[in-house]
Protein backbone atom coordinates (compact mmCIF):
# COMPACT_ATOMS: atom_id res chain seq x y z
CA UNK A 1 0.00 0.00 0.00
CA UNK A 2 1.15 3.33 -0.85
CA UNK A 3 1.19 6.11 1.29
CA UNK A 4 -0.70 8.82 0.29
CA UNK A 5 0.58 12.50 0.67
CA UNK A 6 -1.69 14.93 1.49
CA UNK A 7 -2.89 17.17 -0.95
CA UNK A 8 -5.19 20.08 -1.95
CA UNK A 9 -3.99 21.82 -4.78
CA UNK A 10 -7.08 24.03 -6.48
CA UNK A 11 -4.98 24.36 -9.51
CA UNK A 12 -4.90 28.03 -9.58
CA UNK A 13 -1.90 27.86 -11.36
CA UNK A 14 0.05 30.46 -9.31
CA UNK A 15 3.15 28.60 -8.55
CA UNK A 16 3.76 28.20 -12.92
CA UNK A 17 5.25 31.97 -13.38
CA UNK A 18 7.35 31.08 -10.30
CA UNK A 19 8.64 27.69 -11.56
CA UNK A 20 12.38 28.11 -13.53
CA UNK A 21 11.58 24.95 -15.21
CA UNK A 22 8.21 25.34 -16.66
CA UNK A 23 9.18 29.52 -17.50
CA UNK A 24 11.27 27.87 -19.80
CA UNK A 25 9.83 24.61 -21.37
CA UNK A 26 6.10 26.30 -21.33
CA UNK A 27 5.02 22.42 -21.04
CA UNK A 28 1.97 21.46 -18.14
CA UNK A 29 4.03 18.44 -16.82
CA UNK A 30 7.30 20.71 -16.67
CA UNK A 31 4.85 22.79 -13.74
CA UNK A 32 4.68 21.99 -10.21
CA UNK A 33 0.81 21.71 -10.55
CA UNK A 34 1.12 18.45 -13.09
CA UNK A 35 3.59 16.99 -11.18
CA UNK A 36 1.21 17.03 -8.19
CA UNK A 37 -1.94 15.51 -10.39
CA UNK A 38 0.90 12.86 -11.30
CA UNK A 39 1.87 11.80 -7.64
CA UNK A 40 -1.49 12.24 -6.75
CA UNK A 41 -2.38 9.09 -9.48
CA UNK A 42 0.65 7.25 -8.75
CA UNK A 43 -0.49 6.92 -5.06
CA UNK A 44 -3.87 6.04 -6.23
CA UNK A 45 -2.40 3.36 -8.66
CA UNK A 46 -4.13 5.19 -11.61
CA UNK A 47 -0.97 5.94 -12.67
CA UNK A 48 2.12 3.38 -13.13
CA UNK A 49 5.48 4.30 -12.33
CA UNK A 50 7.56 4.81 -15.79
CA UNK A 51 10.73 5.79 -16.71
CA UNK A 52 8.98 8.83 -18.17
CA UNK A 53 7.29 9.93 -14.70
CA UNK A 54 11.26 9.60 -13.50
CA UNK A 55 12.09 11.96 -15.71
CA UNK A 56 9.33 14.51 -15.20
CA UNK A 57 9.34 14.24 -11.29
CA UNK A 58 13.98 14.55 -12.15
CA UNK A 59 12.91 17.63 -14.09
CA UNK A 60 13.11 20.17 -11.20
CA UNK A 61 15.74 21.82 -9.64
CA UNK A 62 14.13 21.47 -6.23
CA UNK A 63 14.39 25.57 -5.56
CA UNK A 64 11.33 25.39 -3.34
CA UNK A 65 9.56 28.22 -5.60
CA UNK A 66 6.55 26.50 -5.68
CA UNK A 67 6.31 25.76 -1.94
CA UNK A 68 6.90 29.35 -0.95
CA UNK A 69 4.09 30.77 -3.60
CA UNK A 70 1.76 27.99 -2.70
CA UNK A 71 -1.73 29.63 -1.49
CA UNK A 72 -2.58 26.48 -0.43
CA UNK A 73 -0.11 25.48 1.70
CA UNK A 74 1.53 22.62 -0.32
CA UNK A 75 4.84 21.34 0.63
CA UNK A 76 6.01 20.34 -2.57
CA UNK A 77 9.26 20.18 -2.01
CA UNK A 78 8.76 17.49 0.55
CA UNK A 79 6.23 15.62 -1.57
CA UNK A 80 8.86 15.57 -4.55
CA UNK A 81 11.58 14.56 -2.65
CA UNK A 82 9.72 11.14 -1.68
CA UNK A 83 8.08 10.74 -5.11
CA UNK A 84 12.22 11.30 -6.23
CA UNK A 85 13.08 8.14 -3.26
CA UNK A 86 9.83 6.26 -4.87
CA UNK A 87 11.03 6.96 -8.40
CA UNK A 88 14.69 5.21 -7.31
CA UNK A 89 12.96 2.61 -5.84
CA UNK A 90 10.87 1.33 -8.81
CA UNK A 91 13.30 2.85 -12.11
CA UNK A 92 16.68 2.77 -10.52
CA UNK A 93 19.37 5.61 -10.91
CA UNK A 94 21.15 6.35 -13.98
CA UNK A 95 25.09 5.28 -13.52
CA UNK A 96 26.06 8.65 -13.29
CA UNK A 97 24.08 9.76 -10.68
CA UNK A 98 24.79 6.43 -8.84
CA UNK A 99 28.66 7.10 -8.66
CA UNK A 100 27.50 10.61 -7.53
CA UNK A 101 25.71 9.30 -4.67
CA UNK A 102 28.29 6.55 -4.04
CA UNK A 103 30.91 9.05 -3.61
CA UNK A 104 29.06 11.38 -1.34
CA UNK A 105 28.21 8.69 1.10
CA UNK A 106 31.43 8.14 2.66
CA UNK A 107 33.60 10.92 3.95
CA UNK A 108 36.67 8.34 2.58
CA UNK A 109 35.96 8.02 -1.03
CA UNK A 110 34.54 11.52 -1.46
CA UNK A 111 38.14 12.39 -0.24
CA UNK A 112 39.84 9.53 -2.90
CA UNK A 113 37.36 10.97 -5.79
CA UNK A 114 38.07 14.69 -5.14
CA UNK A 115 42.15 13.94 -5.36
CA UNK A 116 41.37 11.97 -8.50
CA UNK A 117 39.51 14.66 -10.07
CA UNK A 118 42.93 17.11 -8.76
CA UNK A 119 45.11 14.90 -10.56
CA UNK A 120 42.65 14.35 -13.76
CA UNK A 121 42.44 18.11 -13.53
CA UNK A 122 46.02 18.62 -14.11
CA UNK A 123 46.64 16.33 -17.13
CA UNK A 124 43.45 16.71 -18.92
CA UNK A 125 44.94 18.14 -22.72
CA UNK A 126 43.63 21.56 -23.37
CA UNK A 127 42.08 21.14 -26.44
CA UNK A 128 39.71 18.48 -25.09
CA UNK A 129 39.23 20.97 -21.70
CA UNK A 130 37.99 23.65 -24.19
CA UNK A 131 35.87 21.41 -26.31
CA UNK A 132 33.66 19.22 -23.57
CA UNK A 133 30.89 20.30 -21.48
CA UNK A 134 29.92 18.77 -18.41
CA UNK A 135 26.15 19.48 -18.89
CA UNK A 136 26.22 23.25 -19.73
CA UNK A 137 29.59 23.83 -18.38
CA UNK A 138 33.47 23.55 -20.45
CA UNK A 139 35.60 21.49 -18.54
CA UNK A 140 37.92 24.58 -18.68
CA UNK A 141 36.28 26.69 -16.82
CA UNK A 142 35.28 24.45 -13.94
CA UNK A 143 37.67 25.23 -10.58
CA UNK A 144 40.64 23.52 -9.64
CA UNK A 145 39.68 21.26 -6.30
CA UNK A 146 41.31 22.80 -3.38
CA UNK A 147 45.25 20.99 -3.53
CA UNK A 148 44.33 20.48 0.48
CA UNK A 149 41.32 19.74 1.52
CA UNK A 150 40.11 22.62 3.60
CA UNK A 151 39.37 20.82 7.16
CA UNK A 152 42.97 19.29 6.64
CA UNK A 153 44.54 22.27 6.19
CA UNK A 154 43.36 24.20 9.56
CA UNK A 155 43.44 23.86 12.96
CA UNK A 156 40.01 21.81 15.00
CA UNK A 157 40.13 24.88 16.94
CA UNK A 158 41.27 28.18 16.22
CA UNK A 159 41.78 31.12 17.86
CA UNK A 160 40.40 34.87 17.71
CA UNK A 161 42.36 37.90 16.97
CA UNK A 162 41.38 39.90 19.87
CA UNK A 163 39.77 39.14 22.76
CA UNK A 164 36.85 36.65 22.75
CA UNK A 165 33.83 37.63 22.42
CA UNK A 166 32.10 33.79 21.96
CA UNK A 167 32.50 30.39 20.48
CA UNK A 168 31.17 28.95 17.29
CA UNK A 169 31.02 25.65 15.24
CA UNK A 170 32.03 25.47 11.74
CA UNK A 171 30.08 23.19 9.14
CA UNK A 172 32.01 23.63 6.26
CA UNK A 173 29.85 21.12 3.76
CA UNK A 174 32.34 19.72 1.35
CA UNK A 175 31.73 22.18 -1.07
CA UNK A 176 34.18 24.36 0.85
CA UNK A 177 35.92 21.09 1.92
CA UNK A 178 37.28 20.49 -1.61
CA UNK A 179 36.24 22.81 -3.88
CA UNK A 180 36.27 26.24 -2.81
CA UNK A 181 38.39 26.63 0.24
CA UNK A 182 38.43 30.56 -0.03
CA UNK A 183 35.14 30.52 1.45
CA UNK A 184 36.23 29.16 4.26
CA UNK A 185 39.47 30.90 5.04
CA UNK A 186 37.00 34.42 4.16
CA UNK A 187 34.61 32.82 6.83
CA UNK A 188 37.08 31.85 9.54
CA UNK A 189 39.21 35.06 8.77
CA UNK A 190 36.04 37.16 9.44
CA UNK A 191 35.02 34.83 12.51
CA UNK A 192 38.35 35.74 13.97
CA UNK A 193 38.23 39.47 13.40
CA UNK A 194 35.02 39.78 15.03
CA UNK A 195 36.52 37.59 18.33
CA UNK A 196 34.97 34.23 17.37
CA UNK A 197 36.93 31.08 18.72
CA UNK A 198 36.20 28.96 15.80
CA UNK A 199 35.56 24.79 15.89
CA UNK A 200 35.73 22.73 12.86
CA UNK A 201 34.85 19.68 13.85
CA UNK A 202 37.19 16.94 11.81
CA UNK A 203 34.66 14.26 11.33
CA UNK A 204 31.81 16.27 9.38
CA UNK A 205 30.76 15.26 5.86
CA UNK A 206 28.27 15.95 3.18
CA UNK A 207 25.42 17.36 4.18
CA UNK A 208 23.08 14.88 2.71
CA UNK A 209 21.57 16.81 0.17
CA UNK A 210 22.38 15.51 -3.20
CA UNK A 211 21.82 12.39 -1.37
CA UNK A 212 18.00 13.07 -0.80
CA UNK A 213 17.28 15.33 -3.76
CA UNK A 214 18.30 12.20 -5.55
CA UNK A 215 16.10 9.62 -3.42
CA UNK A 216 18.56 8.05 -1.98
CA UNK A 217 17.61 8.23 1.28
CA UNK A 218 19.33 5.09 2.53
CA UNK A 219 22.76 6.71 1.36
CA UNK A 220 22.01 9.62 2.98
CA UNK A 221 21.33 8.34 6.56
CA UNK A 222 25.38 8.00 7.59
CA UNK A 223 26.23 11.41 6.30
CA UNK A 224 23.27 12.24 8.48
CA UNK A 225 24.41 10.55 11.74
CA UNK A 226 28.06 11.40 11.38
CA UNK A 227 27.11 15.03 11.28
CA UNK A 228 24.83 15.07 14.23
CA UNK A 229 27.58 13.11 16.17
CA UNK A 230 30.14 15.95 15.07
CA UNK A 231 28.06 19.15 15.77
CA UNK A 232 25.46 17.74 19.01
CA UNK A 233 26.24 18.74 22.52
CA UNK A 234 29.06 21.67 21.99
CA UNK A 235 28.02 24.52 23.74
CA UNK A 236 28.74 27.54 21.63
CA UNK A 237 26.92 30.65 20.06
CA UNK A 238 25.94 29.11 16.77
CA UNK A 239 26.70 26.71 14.30
CA UNK A 240 27.86 28.22 11.49
CA UNK A 241 27.11 27.71 8.13
CA UNK A 242 28.57 29.06 4.61
CA UNK A 243 26.11 27.42 2.62
CA UNK A 244 22.29 27.84 1.99
CA UNK A 245 21.55 24.27 1.21
CA UNK A 246 23.77 22.57 4.07
CA UNK A 247 22.04 25.00 6.33
CA UNK A 248 18.57 23.94 4.83
CA UNK A 249 20.05 20.24 5.68
CA UNK A 250 20.99 20.97 9.36
CA UNK A 251 18.08 23.24 9.93
CA UNK A 252 14.55 21.24 8.14
CA UNK A 253 15.82 18.00 6.74
CA UNK A 254 17.73 16.16 10.03
CA UNK A 255 14.73 16.53 12.10
CA UNK A 256 12.56 16.00 9.86
CA UNK A 257 14.85 12.46 8.82
CA UNK A 258 14.92 11.26 12.00
CA UNK A 259 11.80 11.33 13.09
CA UNK A 260 10.75 9.17 9.85
CA UNK A 261 12.80 7.11 10.78
CA UNK A 262 11.15 6.75 14.01
CA UNK A 263 13.97 8.08 16.30
CA UNK A 264 14.07 10.92 18.74
CA UNK A 265 15.02 14.23 17.48
CA UNK A 266 15.98 16.16 19.86
CA UNK A 267 19.47 15.91 19.09
CA UNK A 268 18.80 17.05 15.55
CA UNK A 269 16.29 19.86 17.04
CA UNK A 270 18.89 21.19 19.15
CA UNK A 271 21.46 21.75 16.66
CA UNK A 272 18.85 22.97 14.10
CA UNK A 273 18.11 25.83 16.93
CA UNK A 274 21.55 26.90 16.12
CA UNK A 275 22.39 27.01 12.94
CA UNK A 276 23.28 30.40 11.36
CA UNK A 277 24.22 31.43 7.41
CA UNK A 278 27.72 33.29 8.50
CA UNK A 279 26.13 36.03 5.86
CA UNK A 280 22.82 36.65 8.44
CA UNK A 281 25.38 36.21 11.47
CA UNK A 282 27.77 39.45 9.98
CA UNK A 283 24.48 41.18 9.39
CA UNK A 284 23.38 40.96 12.85
CA UNK A 285 26.96 41.90 14.38
CA UNK A 286 27.83 44.68 11.39
CA UNK A 287 29.69 47.05 14.26
CA UNK A 288 32.07 44.51 15.19
CA UNK A 289 33.85 44.29 11.54
CA UNK A 290 36.60 46.86 11.38
CA UNK A 291 37.07 48.07 7.57
CA UNK A 292 40.66 49.04 5.85
CA UNK A 293 40.58 53.14 5.54
CA UNK A 294 42.71 53.17 3.00
CA UNK A 295 40.14 51.97 0.36
CA UNK A 296 38.24 54.54 -0.88
CA UNK A 297 37.46 53.74 -4.49
CA UNK A 298 34.21 52.03 -4.42
CA UNK A 299 33.60 48.19 -5.94
CA UNK A 300 30.66 47.87 -8.06
CA UNK A 301 28.57 44.58 -7.18
CA UNK A 302 26.22 42.83 -7.96
CA UNK A 303 24.02 39.56 -6.36
CA UNK A 304 22.17 36.28 -7.87
CA UNK A 305 20.66 35.23 -4.70
CA UNK A 306 20.45 30.89 -4.38
CA UNK A 307 17.17 29.73 -4.11
CA UNK A 308 17.77 28.20 -0.89
CA UNK A 309 18.88 31.86 0.64
CA UNK A 310 15.63 32.63 -0.66
CA UNK A 311 12.99 29.85 -0.64
CA UNK A 312 14.26 28.33 2.67
CA UNK A 313 15.50 31.63 4.45
CA UNK A 314 14.32 34.36 3.34
CA UNK A 315 17.54 35.37 3.72
CA UNK A 316 18.59 36.94 0.47
CA UNK A 317 16.66 40.60 1.70
CA UNK A 318 19.64 40.21 4.95
CA UNK A 319 22.25 39.12 2.33
CA UNK A 320 21.45 42.38 0.26
CA UNK A 321 20.91 44.34 2.71
CA UNK A 322 24.56 43.23 4.18
CA UNK A 323 26.38 43.84 1.03
CA UNK A 324 24.71 47.76 0.59
CA UNK A 325 26.09 48.34 4.24
CA UNK A 326 29.44 47.63 3.11
CA UNK A 327 31.45 50.91 2.92
CA UNK A 328 33.51 50.04 -0.44
CA UNK A 329 30.50 49.03 -2.41
CA UNK A 330 28.73 49.85 -5.12
CA UNK A 331 25.46 47.84 -5.09
CA UNK A 332 23.69 47.08 -8.52
CA UNK A 333 20.71 44.98 -8.24
CA UNK A 334 19.89 43.32 -11.59
CA UNK A 335 16.37 43.09 -12.67
CA UNK A 336 16.59 39.07 -11.79
CA UNK A 337 18.72 39.18 -8.75
CA UNK A 338 16.23 36.41 -7.06
CA UNK A 339 15.72 34.00 -10.40
CA UNK A 340 17.30 30.83 -9.86
CA UNK A 341 20.45 30.54 -12.14
CA UNK A 342 19.75 27.08 -13.49
CA UNK A 343 22.44 25.40 -11.76
CA UNK A 344 20.09 23.05 -9.20
CA UNK A 345 22.78 20.52 -7.64
CA UNK A 346 23.20 18.57 -10.70
CA UNK A 347 20.09 20.22 -12.91
CA UNK A 348 23.38 21.82 -14.82
CA UNK A 349 24.39 18.42 -16.10
CA UNK A 350 20.97 16.15 -16.42
CA UNK A 351 19.34 19.04 -18.48
CA UNK A 352 21.65 21.12 -19.62
CA UNK A 353 19.74 22.91 -22.13
CA UNK A 354 17.15 24.22 -20.04
CA UNK A 355 19.72 25.27 -17.28
CA UNK A 356 21.58 26.99 -19.74
CA UNK A 357 18.80 29.33 -21.24
CA UNK A 358 18.53 30.45 -17.18
CA UNK A 359 22.37 31.44 -16.66
CA UNK A 360 22.48 32.93 -20.11
CA UNK A 361 19.37 34.93 -18.79
CA UNK A 362 21.05 35.60 -15.54
CA UNK A 363 24.53 36.56 -17.43
CA UNK A 364 22.70 39.51 -19.58
CA UNK A 365 21.24 40.89 -16.57
CA UNK A 366 24.13 40.78 -14.73
CA UNK A 367 26.33 41.96 -16.98
CA UNK A 368 23.93 45.23 -17.84
CA UNK A 369 24.48 46.64 -14.70
CA UNK A 370 27.84 46.88 -15.13
CA UNK A 371 29.45 45.40 -11.86
CA UNK A 372 32.78 43.60 -11.62
CA UNK A 373 31.70 41.48 -8.99
CA UNK A 374 29.10 38.82 -8.87
CA UNK A 375 28.41 37.90 -5.52
CA UNK A 376 26.24 34.32 -4.63
CA UNK A 377 26.50 32.22 -1.72
CA UNK A 378 25.71 28.73 -2.93
CA UNK A 379 28.43 27.01 -4.37
CA UNK A 380 26.77 25.09 -7.33
CA UNK A 381 25.59 28.38 -8.45
CA UNK A 382 28.96 29.89 -8.49
CA UNK A 383 30.26 27.08 -10.22
CA UNK A 384 27.03 27.65 -12.93
CA UNK A 385 27.85 31.43 -12.95
CA UNK A 386 31.13 31.21 -12.97
CA UNK A 387 31.38 28.23 -15.57
CA UNK A 388 29.29 30.20 -18.37
CA UNK A 389 31.43 33.53 -18.36
CA UNK A 390 34.84 32.96 -20.10
CA UNK A 391 38.07 32.22 -17.73
CA UNK A 392 38.72 36.04 -18.71
CA UNK A 393 35.76 37.96 -18.01
CA UNK A 394 35.80 41.26 -16.58
CA UNK A 395 32.97 40.37 -14.46
CA UNK A 396 34.60 37.82 -11.72
CA UNK A 397 31.66 35.42 -9.57
CA UNK A 398 33.09 35.16 -5.85
CA UNK A 399 31.19 34.21 -2.39
CA UNK A 400 30.28 37.52 -0.24
CA UNK A 401 32.79 36.51 2.78
CA UNK A 402 35.63 36.17 0.33
CA UNK A 403 34.61 40.34 -0.64
CA UNK A 404 34.40 41.27 2.87
CA UNK A 405 37.41 39.83 3.88
CA UNK A 406 39.49 41.01 1.74
CA UNK A 407 38.57 44.76 3.03
CA UNK A 408 38.95 43.79 6.21
CA UNK A 409 41.81 45.85 8.34
CA UNK A 410 45.02 44.35 9.46
CA UNK A 411 44.16 41.07 7.41
S1 LIG B 1 -0.02 27.31 -6.47
FE1 LIG B 1 -0.56 25.57 -5.16
S2 LIG B 1 -2.80 25.44 -5.30
FE2 LIG B 1 -2.12 26.70 -7.03
S3 LIG B 1 -1.84 25.26 -8.74
FE3 LIG B 1 0.14 25.46 -7.76
S4 LIG B 1 0.18 23.76 -6.28
FE4 LIG B 1 -1.96 24.04 -6.86
S1 LIG C 1 10.88 23.13 -6.89
FE1 LIG C 1 11.31 24.82 -8.34
S2 LIG C 1 11.79 23.81 -10.28
FE2 LIG C 1 10.78 22.28 -9.00
S3 LIG C 1 8.62 22.40 -9.53
FE3 LIG C 1 8.91 23.77 -7.76
S4 LIG C 1 9.30 25.78 -8.64
FE4 LIG C 1 9.58 24.27 -10.31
Amino acid sequence: MKKKTPQNCGKCGLCLNVCPVYKVLKEEPASPRAKLQLIKAYENDTLSSSPLLKEIMSKCLMCGSCTTNCPSGIDHYSTFMEMRRKMVEDQGETPAIKSLTYLLAREYRLKFGAGLARTGQKFVPDLFARNYKLGNIPLKNFPTLNATPFRKAHDVIIHPDKKPVGKVVYFTGCATNYLYDDTGVATIGILKHMGYEILIPRDQTCCAIPLLFHGAADRASKNITTNINALKGHDVDAIIVDCSTCGEALTNEYPRFIEQQGQNPSEANAIAEKVMNILSFIDQQFDRLEFDPNITEKLSVTYHAPCHTKNNFNAHIIVERLIERLPFVDYKRAVDADECCGGGGTFFYEYPEVSKKMVDKKIENAKAVNASQWLTDCPVCRMNLAGNLDTDDPLKVLHPVTLIYSALKDI
